[in-house]
C-alpha cells in the first residue's frame, strides 16, 4: 500500500486529494496544526467524512524538527505540499507571516524529506499569481514571472527552491503552477466563494448587499476537484517537472456575477459607472451588488489565462468541469446551504 503525506490536509485542496488518494487506495496521512484540533466543528469540516480513515500528524511546516519526525516514521512515497498562507489580501496585510509560513514551511518540508526519505516524490504547490504582470498571454511553463503580491513572490521562492532540490539533490520534486481552482469548499474569502454564497443568501432571504473590488480582473478558474489529479498525475511520471495547470478560458469577475446570479434565479443590470456602480436584480428592483473600494488590490493582477498543453500531452490531463459548470455547482451548494 502506497504511503502519502499532506501539508495543508485540511484545506479545499487537501481535502480532495485525500479522497482521491484514499479511492487508490493509499494511506493517507496528513499533518494539522494544534489550533485545527482546538476548533475541529469549523476546521476539520472538509476532511470530517473520511477523517477516520486519515493518519493525522500534529505539527507545523515552521516546525523543521517536528517534520524531520514525521517523515523519519511515515517515510511516505509522495508528499503533497499544499499549506501555505493562500490569501492575497492578508499576504498584503501582513506579509512577514506569508513570507515566514510559505517560504519557510517549503525549505523545511523539503530539508526533511532529504534528510530522512530521500525517496519520496515531492509536489508543491505554485500558483498563477506568479505570472503576475504578465509577459505574454496565455501563460506556460516558460512564462517569465513577475509577481505582485507578497504571496506571489513565495511562490515563486518556493517554486526556485522545490526546482533546486530536484537539480542539486537528486530528488523527485516537481511544481504545479495551478491556476485559480474552486469549488464549494472553497473559503469564503475568496471572490467566487463570497459571490456565491452572498448571492444565495440574498436570493433566499431577500436581504442584504454583495460589495466588490474590481470586477474587470479576469482569472482562468477551474474546478479543484479536476486540479488535485493532476497533482497526483504529476508524481507518477518517470522525470520530475514542472507543469501549469489551468482550463485555457478567462473570465472577468462581473462575468462570475452576471453567471452566479442567473443560476441564483436573479436577473442582474448595471446601473451606475465607476464606484458607483451597482448591480440591480430586474425581477424585484433591488440592489444586490456593490463597489466598495477597500477592497481593491494595491497592485493587482489583471488577466490569468493558462496554457496546460504540456499537462495535456504529458500527464494527459484535461479538466471536466469548465466556467459555468463551475458556477453552477457552487451555486447550487450555497443554495442549498
Ligand atoms: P486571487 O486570484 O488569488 O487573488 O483570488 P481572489 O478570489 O481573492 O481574487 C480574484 C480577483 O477578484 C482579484 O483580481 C480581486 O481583485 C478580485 N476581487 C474583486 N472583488 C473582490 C472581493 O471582494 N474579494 C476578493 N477576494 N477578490 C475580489
Amino acid at each position: 500500500m502506497k504511503k502519502a503525506l499532506i501539508t495543508g490536509i485540511t484545506g479545499q485542496d487537501g481535502s480532495y486529494l485525500a479522497e482521491q488518494l484514499l479511492d487508490r487506495d493509499y494511506e493517507v496521512h496528513g499533518l494539522v496544526r494544534r489550533v485545527t484540533l482546538e476548533d475541529p466543528t469549523h476546521r476539520l469540516r472538509r476532511i470530517r467524512h473520511i477523517q477516520k480513515d486519515l493518519r493525522l500528524h500534529l505539527g507545523t511546516i515552521e516546525s523543521y524538527a517536528r517534520l524531520l519526525d514525521i517523515f523519519e516514521d511515515v517515510k511516505p512515497d509522495e508528499c503533497y505540499h499544499l499549506a501555505a498562507q493562500s490569501f492575497l489580501h492578508e499576504s498584503f496585510e501582513d506579509s512577514h507571516t506569508t513570507f515566514d509560513t510559505n517560504i519557510t514551511g517549503v525549505l523545511n518540508t523539503l530539508t526533511a524529506l532529504k534528510r530522512k526519505s530521500p525517496d519520496t516524490r515531492f509536489f508543491f504547490a505554485g500558483s498563477s499569481e506568479m505570472f503576475g504582470k504578465v509577459e505574454e498571454t496565455p501563460q506556460t511553463e516558460e512564462t517569465k514571472f513577475h509577481p505582485r503580491s507578497p504571496y506571489g513572490i513565495t511562490k515563486v521562492t518556493g517554486f526556485e527552491i522545490t526546482r533546486n532540490f530536484r537539480e542539486a539533490y537528486n530528488i523527485f520534486a516537481c511544481s504545479g503552477i495551478f491556476f485559480n481552482h474552486e469549488s464549494p469548499r472553497r473559503g469564503y474569502e475568496f471572490v467566487t466563494r463570497k459571490i456565491t454564497s452572498n448571492l444565495a443568501k440574498i436570493s433566499c432571504t431577500g436581504e442584504g448587499v454583495l460589495k466588490l473590488g474590481n470586477l474587470e480582473a479576469q482569472r482562468d478558474w477551474g474546478f479543484a476537484g479536476d486540479y488535485v489529479d493532476a497533482m497526483w498525475k504529476m508524481l507518477q511520471r518517470s522525470e520530475p517537472e514542472d507543469y501549469v495547470v489551468a482550463t485555457g478560458e478567462s473570465h472577468t469577475v462581473r462575468e462570475f456575477v452576471e453567471s452566479a446570479a442567473r443560476h441564483a434565479g436573479m436577473d442582474l443590470y448595471w446601473d451606475g459607472e465607476g464606484i458607483n456602480e451597482c448591480g440591480i436584480d430586474r425581477t424585484t428592483e433591488r440592489k444586490v451588488v456593490e463597489i466598495d473600494p477597500k477592497l481593491f488590490r494595491p497592485s493587482e493582477v489583471n488577466l490569468l489565462l493558462g496554457n496546460a498543453s504540456k499537462a495535456r500531452r504529458e500527464l494527459g490531463w484535461k479538466p471536466r468541469v469548465y466556467f459555468d459548470g463551475l458556477v453552477s455547482m457552487m451555486v447550487e451548494s450555497d443554495l442549498r446551504k
